[in-house]
């Protein structure tokens, strides 16, 4: 019996990934320490071992282990990579704060599903506060699901902000608005106004889901209110939907592999 696994076209899918800044990227050589060091002993790396170095903000670069020791490793580039993971779609998801761990997982899951930009923002039935200290934690989840799933840009985080200050983003997108109260049209009906919109942003409530007051308001600023169906979804099951859905219609989900 042969190898059944099946080969990556571009022979660098399966190489242990590392995320270093924009301009280090653009020397010769790339020296890992600390955190990175770590990472590279766990995935054993040694001298010879290639690697795939990436900026978060696009480029991404094949390399190859040329020194190490207990405190740095050299990595020397050898070429680019052109594989693209990212969304022709700008998609932005504003997910109203939710309890516990809730919004990390939102964050995951959304970073996984290709957004461009994630925005965290405050409703009527928003419980407790969210504070600004918790974007660093946010960034770092982002982070570490677009390093896993081998996207070559990272998302935006933005937030928090009232849910005014989101409706009054100036912004050429088509803006939808999930609202569980909705009986009427759904996503489909708005794909065919605006099948050819490039920039999509996406609403999602909270747990308590968006008073009456708050739909009137979203609609009065122009945003389409759309219905996921006649179920109601816990709120990160909602924005898991959406933004699968708005990838199938105006991204990359559904297209050939
Ligand atoms: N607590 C509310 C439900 C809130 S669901 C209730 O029991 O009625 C949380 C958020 O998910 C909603 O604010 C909405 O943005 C989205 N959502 C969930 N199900 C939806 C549906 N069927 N249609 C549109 N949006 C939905």
């Amino acid at each position: 019996m042969g190898d059944v696994g099946s080969a990556p076209t571009d022979g660098a899918v399966s190489l242990p990934r590392f995320l270093v800044a924009p301009e280090e990227l653009k020397a010769a050589r790339v020296v890992l320490a600390g955190a990175q060091l770590h990472h590279l002993r766990a995935r054993r790396l040694r001298v010879g071992s290639a690697l795939v170095l990436a900026d978060g903000m696009g480029t991404q670069r094949r390399g190859v282990v040329a020194a190490l020791d207990r405190h740095q490793a050299v990595i020397e580039i050898v070429d680019e990579l052109s594989v693209h993971r990212d969304s022709t779609l700008q998609l932005t998801i504003a997910q109203a704060a939710l309890k516990g761990d809730k919004l990390d997982w939102v964050i995951e899951k959304t970073t996984e599903l290709g957004v461009t930009e994630l925005v965290i923002f405050t409703s009527e039935r928003t419980v407790g506060r969210v504070g600004v200290e918790r974007r660093t934690r946010w960034s770092r989840v982002a982070s570490s699901a677009a390093q896993q799933c081998q996207r070559s840009t990272l998302p935006a985080i933005g937030g928090p902000i009232s849910f005014d200050e989101l409706l009054a983003r100036s912004t050429d997108a088509v803006r939808l608005f999930f609202w569980e109260g909705h009986a009427g049209s759904g996503l489909a009906a708005v794909h065919r106004q605006h099948s050819r919109a490039a920039s999509v942003l996406a609403v999602i409530g909270p747990e308590g889901g968006f008073s009456t007051g708050e739909a009137r308001r979203a609609e009065a600023a122009g945003l389409h209110t759309v219905s996921l169906g006649p179920r109601i979804l816990r709120a990160e099951t909602a924005a898991l939907v959406a933004g699968t859905l708005c990838q199938f219609l105006w991204g990359d989900l559904g297209e050939d592999g």
